[in-house]
């Protein structure tokens, strides 16, 4: 195994040494570099760009006519500012252990082992029973609309598959004293929405001829910030809850219970049990003198898989009474799930059982917006986001995505290879 560790090491080193901040991308330099990787172990690719320097990847080791298989990963990045970081996020420096650039975690380094698993596979000659595919694709982090969305509508037998890996999970707890690596399954939907107090502008000196729309919006942003939203045990969270508690606690226990075995645990539990209303950003007069005749309240919302803002309006305006105001959806993004009994769950459960004594995977819906949400949308695809963390702190990896010093472990990267090689050939071998 040692030499396909550093054989990952040394492609995830070349692939953050290429800038694929987003925008502008320039996806079509990482994805040349993969071509030319793959080509070394003789296995031929297709590059399908939107615009030329936007290239999304596709390879293909051919199977049979049984279920495919897609590792999903994507290479830009999202920005680094150099002088927030201990190393220049563009070395690729391999230190203490650990792969530094921006990228390491968020996902070159699920490129990087996802590729290496693929190209040593065909290297022992393994024939999968349906086909295995890379899928690298662009711009996952602006989604403008270059990259998985693209292909999968333009291209749709390039990118179709019964079964993929992404990322979104893999994060790993230690409750009660075993530990637990989350898979994501679901995603929320993202549903921001506006709400837009009237009342009537005036000089700011004579109140009284005005209807103030700043100050009217006082109590609805109390009632958004003391809303309740109702709970439903959705099959993510009875999972969660299930892998975590080994039962699932009546729905008003879950917190908790949750609380009980880990402090942290119900702030984790809590957005599994129902929709999330954040109010962020309030605008009104932008002048001094002038009283409001607008407000507008803006508000994070997070939907559980599979519902819809049509469903939420209602409630949302009940808990904000009557009134002169409006509700706006600005737009509504992902929410789609997959299936928890598959073989691949299967698969990536027993990788997961065997990489440390008592290891258990638990389902998650998580909050953020993958690719996962266009396969699962096109094709139907079970797709989870996987890439077990163990080396590296849970909590430590979530505060380096996005920010500065990102790195991972190259045991961690090792892990990656062994879990995409064994799930291969679990799901797709003799
Ligand atoms: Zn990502």
């Amino acid at each position: 195994m040692s030499g396909l560790r550093e054989e990952a090491t040394q492609l995830l080193q070349e692939l953050l040494r290429i800038d694929t901040v987003n925008p502008p991308g320039n996806e079509t330099r990482a994805a040349e570099l993969l071509r030319e990787y793959l080509a070394r172990s003789g296995i031929e690719c297709e590059l399908y760009a939107r615009e030329p320097n936007r290239a999304n990847l596709v390879a293909r080791l051919r199977g049979g006519d049984g279920s495919s298989l897609a590792f999903l990963s994507h290479t830009d990045t999202v920005l680094a500012d150099p002088s927030e970081w201990d190393r220049d996020p563009w070395s690729g420096d391999l230190a203490d252990g650990e792969v530094w650039g921006r990228g390491a975690l968020d996902m070159k380094d699920q490129v990087a082992a996802s590729a290496v698993a693929f190209a040593s596979l065909h290297r022992e000659g393994f024939v999968p029973s349906g086909d295995l595919i890379l899928l690298v694709v662009a711009d996952e982090e602006v989604g403008d609309g270059f990259g998985l969305s693209w292909l999968v509508r333009e291209h749709p037998e390039a990118a179709r598959c019964d079964f993929a890996i992404n990322e979104g999970g893999g994060e790993r707890l230690v409750l009660g004293g075993a530990p637990v690596y989350m898979c994501a399954t679901a995603e929320k939907m993202s549903a921001p929405f506006k709400v837009r107090v009237n009342g009537r502008s005036g000089h700011a000196s004579m109140p009284g001829i005005a209807d103030n729309a700043l100050v009217k919006a006082a109590r609805y942003l109390e009632a958004l910030g003391a809303y309740e939203p109702p709970r439903e045990l959705i099959p993510e969270a009875a999972g969660f809850l299930e892998a975590v508690l080994g039962e699932v606690p009546p729905l008003e226990d879950a917190l908790r219970r949750a609380g009980e075995l880990h402090p942290a645990l119900p702030a984790l539990v809590e957005p599994l049990l129902s929709l999330t209303l954040s109010p962020t950003m309030i605008d009104a007069s932008h002048q001094r003198n002038v009283i409001p005749a607008v407000c507008e309240i803006t508000v994070d919302c997070r939907l559980l898989p599979e519902t819809t803002p049509a469903d939420v309006e209602p409630l949302i305006r009940a808990a904000l009474g009557s009134g002169s105001y409006e509700i706006e959806f600005l737009e509504s993004v992902g929410g789609t799930r997959s299936p928890l009994e598959t073989p691949l769950w299967n698969a990536l459960a027993r990788f997961t059982e065997e990489i440390e004594p008592g290891a258990r995977m638990a389902p998650i819906a998580c909050a953020g917006f993958t690719d996962s949400h266009f396969l699962r949308e096109a094709y139907g695809t079970t797709a989870y986001g996987y890439f077990p963390l163990k080396t590296m702190d849970t909590e430590l990896a979530t505060k380096l995505v996005h920010s500065a010093n990102e790195r991972i472990p190259v045991d961690d990267l090792e892990l990656g290879v062994s879990m995409f090689r064994h799930t291969a050939r679990s799901l797709l071998g003799p």
